[in-house]
């Protein structure tokens, strides 16, 4: 936690206000019985009403300066703690913005959403506890010792008697409850986690009829949380009448004793209610002290996971020095590519060697999991080789800067993603200044343009959050059409004529031919129809590549190659 403080830097001064703040609140608080206690003692003793009135306005003055420090106090912590909130989410999310897929890999997109919403909530809410209360409680509790100390020594036995009966009542309440504190943290996390499992994959439950057992899994996990949220409650349900008790006893005991005092004229009743007025102030510091102790393991725990987030940085960086790439445009060459996911075993691609050249289609083929999608990620730089280079118009990839690097390439990822605005918008995704001509011709070619002017309001139709309006197919002639229209050097198609039927499939990639001749194009697929007239197939299996040729040649030498082909066409589809 104290790690994450760095960042309320730019506070320093309305800290230092509140810290200010706070003392001439404590001592305005602390000066109020010694005040009461001189119109007893002079006061109501000497039947002076003018000294009692004039002592009397002195406290009205003391307690509105100590209401107005508090305000002001008040106001600035819950600036300085929200501020710092919101240094902490933008300080985050730039932080996973420069993330590489492998970062995100491996704390999983939910965490990482936790983390920089609920985590820095929490964080905040301590934040500003901590601001109250770390100043206020020392000041008041030594303050009050020693006030209560100069208005009766013989008195402040009782003091010293009931402090430590206090705090071990609170510790042994708080060392109890700070477990339970814990594993409700967790318990909610599991919450989350089922929630999440549960909503997302609705279809899937309902479509295999495991509601039940969902609901059940659920509902012992409420359970779960729920019994240690009572368990919480009753401990907290009894800490809160015996801390009362306590206090309750403190002050009769100090009235008791203090009344013998009195009798015997040791002390008078002026300074024994002031003193039963610093009593109370010392106990319910050491109180707001307890509070804060309880508070702060529960946001230790966040921002340890803050903390984890921040101590990864990701591998895939700008380089230092930016090659510029020459004057050839959409080249690409493999060279003995290798490369393994995060905690993998077996290398997902191996030994990869292959170029592409403008104007050419080279397709890649395999059956799943056979890593073309790992291969083509690896283009864009979402993922780094382990071994071996790949470079785009002669220049490694991890040599050139990685906007001009992902400009140069037109990725339709296998999963269509799309997000919450207007079709027109996301087609204009990767250029934002694009036409409206400009977003129909992409769309015309993408064989989508039918669909969308049949939709209410065509082109500024909105799609709704992750694009569940639309079907798989029209998802993905939209993210083909995003492509399109920045026109890249590069185009990848990662497997997106599949959610394609055959006919659709067959026109777009005719139309595609006639517009993208210059590019250098990669289409990743399963089906032999979609790939047969690329200049260059490469059939994947495990990683590896175990062919690499043009349909006439492959389909007459390479076995793989025939087994697939025979699966889908037939005899004369192949000629
Ligand atoms: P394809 O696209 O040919 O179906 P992939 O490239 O997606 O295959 O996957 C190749 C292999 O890499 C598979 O064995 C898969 O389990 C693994 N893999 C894919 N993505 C990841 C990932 N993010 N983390 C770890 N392993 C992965
Ligand atoms: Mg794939």
């Amino acid at each position: 936690m104290i790690k994450l403080f760095r960042f309320l830097k730019p506070y320093i001064i309305p800290i230092f206000v509140v810290v200010v703040l706070i003392f001439f609140q404590s001592i305005s608080e602390l000066y109020l019985p010694t005040l009461m206690a001189d119109i007893v003692n002079i006061g109501i003793i000497n039947n002076d009403i003018n000294y009692i009135i004039k002592t009397g306005g002195r406290m009205l003055l003391v307690t509105i300066g100590g209401v107005i420090c508090a305000v002001l106090s008040g106001y600035l912590s819950a600036q300085v703690s929200i501020g710092f909130g919101k240094i902490l989410r933008s300080k985050l999310f730039n932080h996973i913005t420069n993330f590489s897929l492998s970062e995100f890999d491996k704390f999983g997109t939910p965490s990482l959403v936790t983390r920089n919403t609920n985590d820095i909530t929490q964080i905040q809410t301590v934040t500003f506890i901590i601001l109250r209360m770390m100043f206020m409680a020392p000041i008041t509790c030594t303050g009050g010792i020693i006030m209560a100390i100069s208005k009766d020594k013989e008195l402040a036995w009782v003091i010293v008697v009931v402090i430590p009966i206090l705090v071990t009542v609170i510790m042994i309440i708080a060392l109890r409850a700070f477990p339970l504190f814990r594993s409700i943290q967790v318990k909610i996390d599991k919450i989350n986690l089922i929630l999440r499992e549960r909503l997302t994959g609705i279809r899937v439950i309902r479509a295999f009829n495991r509601e039940e057992n969902e609901k059940k899994r659920f509902e012992n996990a409420n359970l779960d949380l729920t019994n240690t949220t009572i368990m919480v409650n009753r401990l907290m349900a009894f800490a809160m009448p015996s801390i009362m008790l306590i206090m309750s006893l403190t002050s009769v005991s100090i009235i008791w004793f203090g009344s013998i005092r009195i009798e015997h004229g040791s002390t008078n009743i002026g300074n024994m209610m002031a003193f039963l007025q610093y009593a109370m102030q010392i106990m319910f510091a050491l109180l707001m002290a307890t509070l804060m102790f309880i508070m702060i393991p529960r946001a230790q725990a966040s921002a340890e996971r803050i903390n984890e987030v921040f101590a990864v940085n990701s591998k895939i960086l700008d380089p230092v020095v930016k090659k510029k790439t020459g004057i050839k445009k959409g080249y690409i060459e493999f060279r003995n590519v290798t490369f393994r996911y995060l905690g993998a075993e077996e290398a997902a691609i191996k030994d990869i060697t292959f170029s592409a050249s403008p104007g050419e289609v080279t397709a890649i083929i395999g059956s799943t999991g056979s890593g073309k999608s790992t291969l083509i990620n690896l283009i864009p730089r979402f993922y780094d080789v382990e071994s071996g280079n790949i470079e785009v118009d002669g220049v490694d990839i991890r040599d050139i800067g990685l906007n001009d690097l992902r400009s140069k390439v037109g990725f339709v990822p296998q999963k269509a993603l799309l997000f919450t605005g207007t079709i027109s918008e996301n087609i204009k995704f990767g250029k934002n200044n694009a036409t409206e001509e400009q977003v129909h011709h992409a769309a015309d070619i993408a064989q989508v343009s039918e669909f969308i002017l049949s939709m209410k309001e065509g082109y500024k139709s909105m799609i709704s959050q992750g694009g569940t309006n639309l079907s798989g197919g029209q998802k993905q002639r939209i993210s083909i059409a995003r492509a399109l229209v920045c026109k890249p050097e590069i185009y990848i198609f990662d497997d997106c004529f599949s959610a394609l039927d055959f006919k659709t499939d067959a026109k777009l990639r005719l139309c595609l031919k006639k517009e993208i001749s210059e590019s250098t194009v990669i289409i990743v697929s399963q089906r032999v129809a979609t790939i047969m007239d690329a200049d260059r197939i490469i059939i994947l299996d495990e990683g590896k590549i175990v062919g690499i040729g043009k349909h006439k040649d492959l389909y007459e030498n390479n076995k793989v190659y025939q087994e697939i082909v025979f699966s889908q066409l037939s005899k004369e589809e192949v000629k």
